[in-house]
């Protein structure tokens, strides 16, 4: 017997995610130095961890052989200060990715529907789909989500709808004001998961947590692998009610985080100063890829977040064009979008390089 016929039906049928690819796997493939090789693609923090989410990482690294705390007791407890909630509001999981996996194990069935802006972040349809739920894909208008598009989309089988703001791919954002009216008219028997994983790059960003003190069905994703540098620890969380927080824990692996993120994640949220700076960077960053791109007469989406999409034709060729010459970025195919380019903003030095880089590439 194959085990094709054995697997869940799903399982077959199932889209795979397409990471971008390391640099030592690209420096392999096309012969080149992997020092010289920058990656724009993942929208990584191009200044690395703050060196206090280092020195903590190193130092519960010593105590490897334990497990970590299960409830990420800790991390919990000052994100409730920080945050002016209760430490029962929020949960930790191996990146946020792990807690739209929750969501999925907590209140998908087959036949549920959820309802998601497109393109989005590629991860709502992938857990969507693997419960056997459908995924309802409701197009950006002017590469944003458009809000009233969305609500109209629920239907009784809805159970979730997805909000990215600011949106991957296209680092568009709503206001804080049309975000809460959202959530405010949404039937109840929905959840609404606002996905802020680019938040911290906006200022001020929406303050959605009088949804969760309203007692309203809302679940916000926050990361520690953008703006605090630590997307190698998987680390992320999610904020709401303690009822719906309750129920996402029982759905989760004991150990699900590990203690050297943890410990990173905590002495990240201290460093102010590194995230300011990060800010600081990116906005820079930004205006200066904003200016390239002018000056090479290309058409960009303007954005508030740590990347930014790019129009370039022959989306396929430029990518290959770029990682030829040592520069990674995201083509925009599997979004449907073909003539674009996302590029996370890097460093100034780097920066510059894709710019030279792809003016060459564009020839
Ligand atoms: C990067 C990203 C995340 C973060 O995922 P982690 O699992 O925390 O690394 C979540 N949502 C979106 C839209 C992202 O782009």
């Amino acid at each position: 017997m194959k085990f094709e016929s054995l697997v869940n039906p799903v399982v077959l049928t199932q889209p795979v995610y397409e990471p971008g690819k390391p640099i030592e796997y690209v420096a392999r493939e096309l012969g080149l130095d992997p020092a010289g090789i920058i990656k724009l693609a993942s929208n990584e923090n191009p200044f690395g961890p703050s060196p206090r989410a280092l020195a903590a990482a190193r130092q519960a690294l010593t105590q490897g052989e334990l497990y970590p705390d299960g409830g990420c007791f800790a991390l919990r407890q000052k994100l409730a200060e920080i945050k002016g909630l209760g430490a029962d509001q929020f949960i930790v999981g191996n990146g946020s990715n792990e807690i739209i996996e929750l969501l999925g194990h907590a209140l998908l069935r087959p036949g549920d529907e959820v309802v998601m802006a497109a393109p989005a972040f590629v991860v709502y349809k992938l857990v969507t789909l693997v419960f056997g739920a459908t995924a309802i894909e409701v197009p950006l208008v002017n590469y944003r989500h458009d809000l009233r598009h969305l609500a109209a989309a629920i239907t009784p089988r809805t159970r979730l709808v997805y909000v990215c703001s600011p949106n991957n791919p296209t680092g568009t954002a709503n206001s804080e004001a049309d975000l809460l009216s959202f959530a405010r008219a949404v039937p109840d028997h929905v959840v609404v998961v606002f996905d802020e994983a680019y938040a911290d790059y906006v200022e001020p960003a929406p303050d959605l947590r009088p949804l969760i003190r309203e007692g309203r069905k809302v679940v916000c994703l926050r990361t520690f692998s953008k703006i605090y540098g630590l997307a190698s620890l998987r680390v992320g969380y999610g904020y709401a009610g303690a009822d719906i927080i309750a129920l996402l824990n029982r759905v989760r692996q004991p150990f699900n985080v590990n203690a050297i993120g943890q410990a990173a994640a905590l002495a990240a949220l201290d460093d102010r100063e590194f995230t300011e700076k990060c800010v600081r960077e990116n906005s820079a960053g930004l205006q200066q890829l904003e200016a390239g791109f002018r000056a090479l007469g290309r058409e960009f989406v303007p954005s508030v977040a740590n990347f930014i999409m790019v129009k370039v034709g022959d989306g396929a060729r430029v990518f290959d064009a770029l990682q030829r010459r040592g520069v990674i970025v995201r083509p925009m195919k599997s979004y449907g979008m073909p003539e674009w380019l996302r590029i996370t903003v890097g460093s100034r030095a780097q920066n510059d390089r894709l710019l030279a880089e792809l003016k060459t590439a564009l020839g």
